[in-house]
């Protein structure tokens, strides 16, 4: 490519509304432009490193035994009926309708699409196993677009469903992608590690989490460095601490005591007021699990880990109360709740039983009781870990301190069983000619997030490094003269790398040659073939390496072989 023929709109400035560094570069470097909140146009420098993330996700698929296909991103109300999500899936999901007043929406993800072809295509066991993937541009309505293309409204995802005759077989399709995910992640290049995540009903290790690890990741990575346990923040467990023996507990005796707190309702509030530390508090949050009201109870220094607790009371869905079903429930105002005295279920954090005294809320305005023990003063509560992992936990395998860190999540496999087979009436027939219905496993990777996250990884003060797997082009030889032997020299390097397949730019554009330097640095090709007299003058170019910053001289003759060497290696 040349450049003078090419469309790169770089920029000296950082867009002010650009948060994160990825974003910032990836405006700067003429990758993306904005059209509207979380939706961007991939301008041709952008797009030639998005296909180039695609085309591996694509070969290793492929190489995984799975079948492209290309499913459409209108899909009709009627298939999410019958899934039941058309109802479930909330606000991210974007409806429509057409001219004759039918519903649609916009494909978040393909279930239901997919699990259609099976159920119409598939008889019989003989068919199985199946799975298909497709890359393909999803929309999800999301509630805070940011970061650029990382949390976009429509991205680029690749998403895979496997079909198995039963639960064997479908595990064996889940550990092919978990092998073929990792494949995929190591030749972008990308520091990442996969972590366990939340199954949801299916249970088990049937849910894990690719994350590139980042300051700037929305999630959560713990991990053990000692052993190899490493899982998301919600599915994150810790040693529990042994508990007081009984008669430690006993010992707390006294009983508490009711402090007045005007207008202290946060925990900080109350905390600054009485002059204790957030960890002597426990606070109690009201939520409505599928509609019925629960107390959950832990340290006030903590956070409810809100899946697990879902998970333990078995509901589809949990949310906080609204203060005016608070004051109902608990007879006191939102920020005064307490665990005793509640006519509802309380749920309290096994933490809370390793010490006997807490002060918690009155349900009543402007009071907190001090001096409670919850295993004393509160005999109907339910105890169970219900708090996210934090700094100075253990870990649960091996005890050994867990580490906290930032990650990007990049893919996510998960094992769906037989909810959409089931409720879509996906069946075959098995060797016995009884009916059943097909095992399924589903698999995404955010195509369009992968280079974001890259982008995080990789780049230094002039902009993006990354590696030639997903660079848009090996190099760039940039003659100092559009005339006499240094272009005729370069012209002739050009079109060797050309004929040795080599991806390469040749920077013709008449620009001062520290425009050209920044702006190859700035858009992340890896390398540089300088081509000028006085290196000529001994039959030489200069290459300099993007990442490390290494300046060398080769042959003039041998610079296309050497970028080929260099495009070759695995990164
Ligand atoms: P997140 O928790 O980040 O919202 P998710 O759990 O909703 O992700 P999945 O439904 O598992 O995501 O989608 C598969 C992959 O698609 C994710 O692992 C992620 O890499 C990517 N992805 C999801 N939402 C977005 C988005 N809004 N913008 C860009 N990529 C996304
Ligand atoms: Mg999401």
């Amino acid at each position: 490519m040349r450049f003078s023929k090419f469309f790169m709109p770089t920029l000296k400035e950082t867009p002010a509304d650009a948060e994160v560094i990825s974003h910032q570069l990836m405006l700067r470097a003429g990758y993306i432009r904005k059209l509207a909140a979380g939706v961007f146009t991939w301008l041709p420098m952008g797009l030639k490193v998005l296909h180039k993330a695609e085309a591996i996700v694509r070969q290793e698929m492929n190489l995984a035994g799975c079948l492209e296909v290309s499913m459409p991103m209108a899909q009709p109300a009627e298939l999410w009926q019958e899934s039941g999500r058309w109802t479930f899936y909330g606000k991210e999901l974007l409806r429509f309708k057409d001219r004759h007043g039918n519903d649609y929406c916009l494909g978040p993800t393909h279930e239901e699409v997919i699990t259609d072809i099976v159920r119409r295509e598939v008889r019989s066991y003989r068919d199985l196993p199946l799975n298909f993937y497709q890359i393909q541009n999803k929309f999800r309505d999301e509630v805070r677009p940011r970061f650029g293309i990382m949390r976009a409204r429509e991205f680029l995802m690749k998403d895979g469903y496997s079909f198995d005759a039963d639960d064997e077989a479908s595990a064996d399709s889940y550990w092919r992608m978990h092998e073929a995910y990792q494949s995929v992640f190591r030749r972008l290049g990308l520091d990442f590690k996969v972590v366990e995540a939340d199954s949801g009903a299916i249970g088990g290790s049937f849910s894990h989490e690719f994350m590139v690890l980042a300051q700037t990741g929305e999630d959560t990575v713990v991990s053990c460095d000692a052993c190899s346990y490493a899982a998301n923040a919600e599915k994150a467990e810790f040693a529990l601490p042994p508990l007081p023996s009984a008669q430690e507990a006993k010992e707390s005796g006294g009983g508490f005591e009711a402090v007045s707190t005007p207008d202290c309702r946060t925990i900080a509030e109350v905390a600054a007021f009485m002059g204790l530390p957030p960890s002597a508090f426990a606070k109690t949050l009201i939520y409505l699990a599928d509609g019925r009201p629960v107390a959950a109870v832990l340290r006030g220094d903590r956070a409810l880990n809100e899946i697990r607790f879902k998970n333990f009371l078995g509901a589809a869905e949990l949310v906080l109360a609204a203060p005016a079903a608070i004051a109902q429930l608990t007879g006191g105002p939102h920020g005064f709740s307490g665990p005793l005295g509640l006519d509802i279920p309380v749920y309290a954090d096994w933490e809370l039983r390793l010490a006997g005294s807490w002060v918690v809320g009155a349900n009543q305005a402007d009071l907190h009781l001090q001096g409670v023990d919850l295993r004393r003063d509160g005999p109907k509560i339910e105890w169970s870990s219900l708090r996210l992992a934090a700094e100075g936990d253990r870990c649960p395998r091996c005890g050994a301190a867990l580490g906290f860190a930032r990650g990007i999540e990049v893919g996510h496999i998960f094992r769906l069983g037989t909810k959409y087979s089931a409720s879509l009436g996906a069946l075959y027939l098995d060797p016995k000619g009884q009916s059943r219905p097909v095992v399924m496993g589903c698999y995404g990777i955010g195509v369009s997030r992968i280079i974001a996250a890259a982008i995080e990884q990789g780049h230094d003060e002039n902009g993006i490094i990354l590696p030639p797997s997903l660079a848009p082009f090996t190099v760039v030889v940039t003659p100092m003269a559009l005339e006499g032997e240094v272009w005729e020299k370069a012209l002739t390097i050009y079109q060797q790398l050309l004929e040795l397949g080599v991806e390469a730019a040749l920077d013709d554009r008449d620009l001062r040659p520290g425009v050209k330097f920044k702006d190859s640095e700035l858009v992340g090709i890896p390398l540089r073939l300088l081509v000028g007299s006085k290196g000529l003058e001994k039959g030489q170019v200069e290459i300099k390496e993007r990442r490390s910053g290494k300046v060398s001289w080769v042959e003039a003759g041998q610079a296309a072989d050497f970028a080929l060497q260099f495009q070759s290696r695995p990164c």
